[in-house]
């Protein structure tokens, strides 16, 4: 598997104290993207062929750096697999999966949901919590980040009736996420699946860097205003709005 960055005490990505992977690939392209040099499942070089984005692995190598933190998976922690999106390397993390649980530790993926359903099948055994994004739902909008929301909606409803562990993630940007017919469609999604929370989170520049390095250009996306949060409030209401920080 080709990744990026193994990042250690990690707190935000699931429970307890977790290492999280980041892996490259992926099948978006979110313009607030904030791992540019993940979207890419190839190894890259930067324009001025001074760095390296990513680097192979075998599931024992990455195991060797992970089994390091073991005593800090204790009370739920354990590992978080992020990109890129990770499904897409299945088959190569499956044995990865087996050791950490061998450890005691918990498996955690990031995924943008969207991944053909074979992949989540074959991950279905394994993974303890799955850290959903919950991005666009209008067709129209979501074309532009080469999002199917039909496919995203039936592999959602598929993993809730395998009783997984879901959380709904949603970035704030206005103009693809946040549109007030986005919000409202958000809010008719998790209603019927019974979701009673959302975590949202204003993006960030702090990836500008790299997008440079690759000889991009990242967009940049103002805050919200104190009415847009007004807004976004009441019309999710009564599904409880947790906000995340960097
Ligand atoms: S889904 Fe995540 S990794 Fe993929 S392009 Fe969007 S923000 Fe980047």
């Amino acid at each position: 598997m080709i990744i990026t960055n193994i990042q250690r005490f990690c707190l935000q990505d699931g429970p307890g104290i977790r290492t999280t992977v980041f892996l490259k690939g992926c099948h978006l392209r979110c313009p607030w993207c904030s791992n540019p040099e993940t979207q890419e499942r190839e190894i890259q070089t930067s324009i001025d062929g001074d760095q390296i984005f990513g680097k192979e692995y075998s599931a024992d190598e990455v195991f060797e750096i992970i089994k390091k933190d073991k005593t800090y998976y204790k009370n739920g922690g354990g590992v978080t697999f992020s990109g890129g999106e990770p499904i897409w390397w299945i088959d190569e993390l499956i044995p990865l999966f087996e050791k950490i649980h061998k450890i005691g530790a918990t498996i955690a993926v990031e995924t943008t949901g969207s991944v053909p359903r074979p992949f989540y099948e074959k991950a279905l055994p394994y993974i303890d919590y799955y850290l959903v994004d919950l991005k666009i739902l209008v067709s129209k909008d979501a074309e532009k980040i080469r999002l199917d929301p039909n496919v995203y909606q039936k592999n959602i409803k598929w993993l809730l009736s395998k009783k997984c562990k879901l959380n709904f993630r949603t970035p704030l940007v206005p103009g693809f996420t946040f549109t007030k017919e986005n919000i409202k469609l958000i809010k008719k999604f998790l209603s019927e699946n019974n979701i009673t929370e959302l975590e949202v989170f204003e993006t960030h520049e702090f990836g500008k860097q790299k997008y440079e390095l690759l000889g991009r250009k990242m967009q940049h996306f103002s805050n919200l205003t104190k009415e847009d949060y007004n807004f976004l409030e009441k019309t999710l209401s009564p599904i409880k709005v947790k906000y995340l920080k960097w």
